[in-house]
């Protein structure tokens, strides 16, 4: 019987060949679809396959599907932006990082 060792401990396997930073860094203009194919690519992978950041995911999606059901003239506010946060927010998604206003 061979002993296995555990799983080292240090940082998270690269999924979908990036880490979790590059990750979160890309979502925005991944779901703006604004990356090159190669990327998004990249970025979808490794939603698909980090646990830790699919929640985060689907925070942003949520913001931008709310954000597109509304009227772009009213979008442009802040102040909007500001109510969208706080709305998803009381629906129980929280952004690890706050988004700049
Ligand atoms: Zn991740």
């Amino acid at each position: 019987m061979s002993d296995q060792p555990p799983a080292a401990p240090g940082p998270a396997p690269l999924k979908g060949g990036i880490d979790c930073r590059a990750a979160l860094d890309q979502l925005w203009e991944y779901l703006d679809g604004e990356l090159s194919p190669e990327k998004m690519e990249s970025v979808r992978t490794h939603l698909a396959l980090c646990a830790r950041c699919y929640p985060e995911h689907d925070f942003e999606k949520a913001f931008l599907e709310a954000v597109g059901n509304c009227r772009k003239d009213l979008c442009a506010s802040h102040r909007l932006k500001t109510k969208i946060m706080d709305t998803l927010h009381r629906l129980g998604f929280s952004p690890t990082r706050p988004t700049s206003v």
